[in-house]
């Protein structure tokens, strides 16, 4: 191993500006770089600005990955570097551990502020695993009580106890035993979540208002009736707005579109504007002082990173951008248009099945077409690789109109968008554009796209 002395950053930038996929191969996660070349994906990265990604010959790409719906007020927002930077400068009393500080103080003034009435007290984390894991922890500590319910499909991280609410096997598969006492309900069940609450011994129930992996929407009333069904049985209600929060569905909070007071909201991801890892759950005073109910208990979850002064002050600037640009509505008016633009797609092509989203979180589900020809490219394609077909618009997406998107999920063919809120109109319209135009070229000519996509199927599972 080289022990070389370490070059500054800024240096190492420049002067190993090419090595990223070497070392990702030699050191990191090769299977990740094995799909990032078969896709054709593999740009040199080298800049990001608001709702572009930059490689390294200058071309701006539409990213409407945003890093997993971090980048809500756009990359390199200059208002969150500066708060970032303003505390460097500042040389902050970070992290005293056994005392208080400022920002993480005012950004749970701020988050209760625009939350329901129904949380009070902030428990800081890092990730939006760490801010599920703390909601688990505070449910079964405050209700003495064992059980956890999530719902199938659910995505809610991948540490062994957000893993353990995960509702999609190929994720668990491998890392069991996991976390006793959870279990599966269908999303939009009333009736089966009412049979596991019957016992009286389930701690919480955590739902994501929308789910991401497949954006799927709830039905009418069921995150009504979910929350009086917890309260009812003396559960807490747990909202994973982690993915969802932030402005992202048009709302600050998803949960406010069905007027929603639960017990513990998670957030994570675009809180803090994509430049600090960062996590939070805002937890009702009730459910907090059982947990936190002396000094001997004060310090019984926590972490040390939890609450530090630069996640606080990006997520405060993040706040501040979202007001004055006024994001959270125009996530809503980009979304309606985005709606608009892409929902007729569904009775113009056989391949779409339907087109969902809130705000700028958005999806459309591809599924076989009805022409028997047509369908055998679909299976052939599926056969090769399930989630295929997806890939056969997503790639030439990337490559002819520099669009950069994602496959929601394993085994899955829904393309998925979540934008930086601060997207122009002319993109969201360019985007639906070139998304047209590529479906309308599979069903056209599918055995060129086909080519394509048994090519990349059998990359894909040579050496698996
Ligand atoms: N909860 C939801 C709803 C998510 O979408 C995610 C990540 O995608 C998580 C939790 C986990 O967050 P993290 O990847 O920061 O651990």
């Amino acid at each position: 191993m080289s022990r070389d002395p370490v070059p500054p950053v800024a240096e190492i930038l420049t002067a190993r500006a090419g090595e990223e996929m070497a070392l990702n191969d030699r050191y990191l996660n090769p299977q990740v770089g094995r799909i990032v070349r078969t896709l054709g994906f593999d740009r040199r990265w080298v800049g990001g600005e608001g709702a572009h990604l930059i490689d390294s010959e200058g071309a701006r790409y539409l990213d409407l990955f945003g890093g997993y719906g971090v980048f809500a007020v756009g990359r390199g927002h200059p208002e969150v570097a500066a708060a970032v930077q303003a505390v460097m400068d500042a040389r902050t009393g970070n992290m005293p551990q056994l005392g208080v500080t400022l920002l993480s103080g005012v950004l749970a003034e701020q988050l209760i502020a625009r939350a329901p009435d129904s949380v009070a007290a902030m428990v800081p984390a890092n990730t939006g695993t760490e801010a599920v894991e703390a909601a688990m922890k505070v449910a079964r500590a405050a209700t003495g009580r064992p059980r956890i319910i999530y719902a199938e499909h659910a995505f809610h991280g991948l540490t062994l106890g957000s893993l353990s609410l995960n509702g999609n096997e190929e994720f668990r598969e491998g890392f069991g035993p996991l976390v006793p006492g959870c279990a599966a309900v269908p999303f939009g069940d009333e009736q089966a979540l009412a049979r596991e609450l019957e016992a009286g011994d389930v701690a919480a129930v955590v739902l994501e208002p929308i789910q991401g992996k497949g954006v799927n929407l709830p039905p009418d009333g069921y995150l009504q009736a979910v929350q009086r069904l917890c309260r009812d049985a003396g559960a807490l209600f747990v909202c994973d707005e982690v993915q969802t929060g932030v402005g992202r569905t048009g709302r600050f909070l998803a949960l406010e579109r069905w007027d929603l007071a639960p017990d513990m909201i998670c957030l994570s991801k675009a809180l803090s504007g994509g430049l600090v890892p960062i996590g939070a759950v805002l937890v009702s005073r009730a459910a907090f002082d059982r947990v936190f109910d002396g000094m001997e208990r004060a310090v019984r979850h926590g972490s040390t990173f939890g609450g530090n002064d630069l996640a606080a002050a990006a997520a405060l600037a993040t706040l501040r951008v979202l007001d004055q640009e006024g994001l959270v509505a125009r996530a809503q008016r980009m979304g309606d248009l985005l709606m608009e633009l892409t929902a007729p797609l569904v009775d113009r092509y056989e391949v779409v099945r339907d087109v969902r989203g809130a705000g700028l979180m958005w999806a459309i589900e591809l599924g076989p077409p009805d022409g028997r020809a047509r369908r055998s490219v679909w299976q052939a394609a599926e056969r090769a690789q399930p989630g295929l077909f997806s890939q056969l618009v997503t790639v030439p997406l990337f490559h002819e109109h520099r669009i950069f998107c994602q496959v929601a999920g394993h085994r899955m063919n829904v393309i998925k968008a979540l934008p930086a809120l601060v997207i122009e109109e002319s993109e969201i319209r360019r985007f639906a554009a070139a998304l047209e135009e590529v479906i309308a070229r599979a069903e056209r000519v599918p055995s060129a796209l086909a080519r394509l996509g048994l090519q990349t199927g059998r990359r894909m599972l040579a050496g698996r």
